[in-house]
């Protein structure tokens, strides 16, 4: 199973790949690789457009690690500290600091990168409930 980001564009890889750094995703917390991360699928019950979502989970630690799709990995994305383009997500709506609040983290789960996406004004923008499933269809988030 190393079929992640296969549909996704090239610019979502290392800018400079490297035949050293095991690719994939992996656990930031414990470093178990792919090979031996568990794949799961999201509810389709989730309420945070993320119905029926590809993720993998470290079972070591009890921890998702990440989404296994291309969604929220676009261009304008910043880099995380693996060099890739991190990717964009959704807070959910209870037991966050920004309920809805939109934010970057790696695209792949193996670093413990995290920024929050602000607007002009500094602050951190956050999605209106209406506009989730539309932003979840064009990949957005
Ligand atoms: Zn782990
Ligand atoms: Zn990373």
């Amino acid at each position: 199973m190393n079929t992640h980001h296969a549909s996704c564009s090239a610019s979502a890889l290392p800018a400079v790949a490297s035949s050293d750094a095991v690719p994939g995703p992996r656990c930031a917390t414990c470093g178990a690789v792919t090979s031996r991360l568990t794949y799961f699928k999201t509810r389709s019950s989730n309420r945070n457009g993320n119905a029926g979502r590809p993720y993998l989970k470290c079972m070591i630690c009890n921890k998702f690690v990440t989404f296994t799709d291309c969604r929220g990995i676009n261009n304008d994305a910043p880099r995380c500290v693996c060099g890739l383009l991190s990717r964009q997500q959704i807070a959910g709506r209870m037991g966050t600091r920004t309920p809805r609040g939109l934010h970057y983290v790696c695209s792949l789960g193996q670093c413990e990168f995290y920024q929050a996406r602000t607007n002009a004004q500094g602050e951190q923008q956050v999605l209106a409930e209406h506009l989730i499933d539309l932003f979840a269809k064009l990949n957005v988030i």
